[in-house]
């Protein structure tokens, strides 16, 4: 009996210290390139190398458990992603994108780092136009309809998890930015459908601009890659230190 229940004890020890559940959601993929580097290079291959780099970050830094929306070049809706991820039960979501301009004069002029959280209205004008391509590639059959729009942007903004998906982007981009020096495009926030009705706290993040001469040369070195990955995971386990010392 006595045996039991430290069995018992040791295995609820062992629960309280499983690390947490992270979706770590690489854009894009298959026939969804997204953007392009000026050498060529997808954004879908960049960001699932990032992302891998980050379930590998997560694990070693956290004793995270993380799982991949796609691990290898594979179309995923984003309708799946958000029902997929949601099943699983994450702490966390992390979308994983590279950012881009449309003229050559903007992507000859345009770099840095913008992470984002969901919001209805988007805080600017670019990030409008961010939310607008990283949404192109939705097509539903039966589109939301803006009052299933406005109910799940209400539902969310009343959550916890609205507030704790900005404190999350706060904390990434605040670790991104140092460890990357790129340049600080702020913590932004618009509507993203991977972001909808996602029960987790959850940001996407721009890891810079693929479209740029050097930074999109950049984005493709699996040094710069490890560099935002480790940095990303710094972010997530600083918010968690935040959660939980809000929690005691
Ligand atoms: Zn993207």
């Amino acid at each position: 009996m006595r045996y039991l229940s430290l069995c018992a004890l040791a295995l609820s020890a062992v629960a309280a210290f499983a690390g947490p559940v992270v979706i770590v959601d690489p854009g894009h993929g298959g026939a969804q390139t997204g953007a392009v580097s000026p050498t060529g290079a997808w954004e879908k291959d960049a960001a699932l190398e990032i992302s891998k780099l980050l379930k590998a970050e997560l694990e070693a830094q956290l004793g995270a458990r993380v799982k991949l929306t796609r691990d290898r070049d594979a179309m995923v809706t984003l309708h799946n992603r958000v029902d997929w991820a949601n099943a699983q039960k994450p702490d966390l979501f992390i979308s994983v994108h590279l950012n881009s301009m449309p003229t050559q004069k903007q992507r000859q002029g345009t770099e840095g780092i913008e992470t984002y959280f969901l919001s209805a209205e988007a805080s600017g004008d670019q990030a409008k136009k961010v939310a607008a391509r990283e949404n192109a590639e939705f097509h539903d059959k039966r589109p939301k309809s803006g009052d299933t729009l406005a109910f799940i942007l209400a539902d969310l903004q009343r959550s916890e998890a609205h507030a704790d998906s900005s404190r999350l982007a706060y904390a990434v981009h605040e670790e991104l930015i140092a460890a990357t020096g790129a340049q600080d495009r702020g913590v932004q926030q618009a509507p993203f459908y991977v972001l909808m009705g996602l029960q987790a706290p959850a940001i996407l993040v721009e890891v810079g601009f693929i479209s740029h001469p050097d930074e999109g040369a950049r984005l493709a070195e699996t040094g710069y890659q490890q560099k935002a990955a480790e940095a990303i995971a710094r972010g997530v386990s600083a918010f968690l230190q935040q959660v939980s010392a809000k929690n005691r």
